[in-house]
């Protein structure tokens, strides 16, 4: 029907129950605007990430003040990118924060370009000066399962997908999956970071393996299934139309323009489709591990 979008382009912000004491918290907005997740136990609360700048971090620490009285005893991180981290600096310090080792390695390998962050974001200029990151006191390899009395949280590791150290929060239980960057919904993959066809691996493992009924994904609206399906779709695509060009030896940035991306060039960001096809090269020339600096990756 004409006039009519498939596509939205806008959702709400704030906290939406995902299951009894499970719940999102989902941010509307453009570059670094993330989720995060607040998990509700028998006698105390985990949060999965912790946003980007202040006003973003304490809006979610108001609304979990509403949700509930229980305090926050845990921070899960699902990857170590700033708009997941750096909201860790108003959590109390004695709150320990969770993480994959490889996360940790990255967190410090990557160091944090405040001035960078300013370019991108000059809404929040002010607030994007004289932080400081904070890392992760405690760190698994493999998986683990954190206990809030009767609640089941598993924590999930399965190979570099958007980046080295990524964490995906399953809650068998309720089967509600948190999937950190893993999974983009009506927001293009940002990929600088990531191992392309490992993320493909990855998002096809935790379809074909996880009874999964709800999806929080990392960056726009939580849906089910077929969010996950959504971005693997857009991944393989890219992959196969990056590989053509690669072998006729089209270089990136032309590759990129050419690609057609369908339904995906309506969602946000779609010029993320250049880092992809860099990254892709790489990948294709057995340097998969290399990423692209932030400053090369187009639409950040
Ligand atoms: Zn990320």
């Amino acid at each position: 029907m004409a006039g009519t979008r498939k596509v939205p382009t806008s959702w709400k912000t704030g906290l939406q129950r995902m299951a009894p004491g499970v719940y999102a918290y989902i941010q509307a907005g453009g570059l670094n605007v993330s989720n995060a997740g607040l998990i509700v136990g028998d006698d105390e609360a985990l949060v999965v990430d912790s946003l980007y700048v202040r006003p973003m971090t304490q809006a979610f620490q108001e609304a979990i003040r509403k949700a509930t009285r229980k305090p926050v005893r845990k921070i899960v991180c699902t990857h170590h990118h700033a708009d997941h981290t750096l909201g860790l600096t108003w959590f109390e310090r004695d709150i320990p924060v969770i993480a994959h080792r490889h996360m940790r390695e990255r967190m410090i390998e990557t160091g944090l370009d405040l001035a960078h962050y300013r370019g991108v974001n000059p809404e929040y200029a002010d607030e994007l000066k004289r932080l400081k990151q904070r890392f992760p006191d405690v760190t698994y390899e493999g998986g683990m399962t954190l206990r809030l009395g009767k609640r089941v949280v598993e924590l999930h590791h399965l190979g570099h997908a958007h980046s080295k150290g990524d964490t995906v929060v399953y809650l068998p239980e309720e089967r509600v999956l948190f999937t950190g960057d893993i999974c983009f919904h009506y927001v293009t993959p940002a990929t600088f970071d990531a191992h392309v066809g490992g993320w493909i691996r990855v998002a096809d493992k935790i379809l074909k393996t996880f009874p999964v009924e709800t999806i929080v994904p990392g960056h726009g609206p939580p849906g089910d299934k077929r969010a996950l399906e959504k971005t693997l779709g857009y991944l393989r695509l890219v992959r196969r139309e990056a590989k053509k060009r690669f072998e006729k030896g089209m270089p990136p940035k032309r590759a990129a323009r050419e690609i057609p991306l369908g339904v995906y060039a309506e969602w946000m960001k779609p010029d993320r489709v250049e880092q992809a096809v860099m990254k892709l090269y790489n990948e294709f020339k057995g340097r998969g591990e290399q990423g692209i600096s932030l400053h090369d990756a187009r639409g950040g």
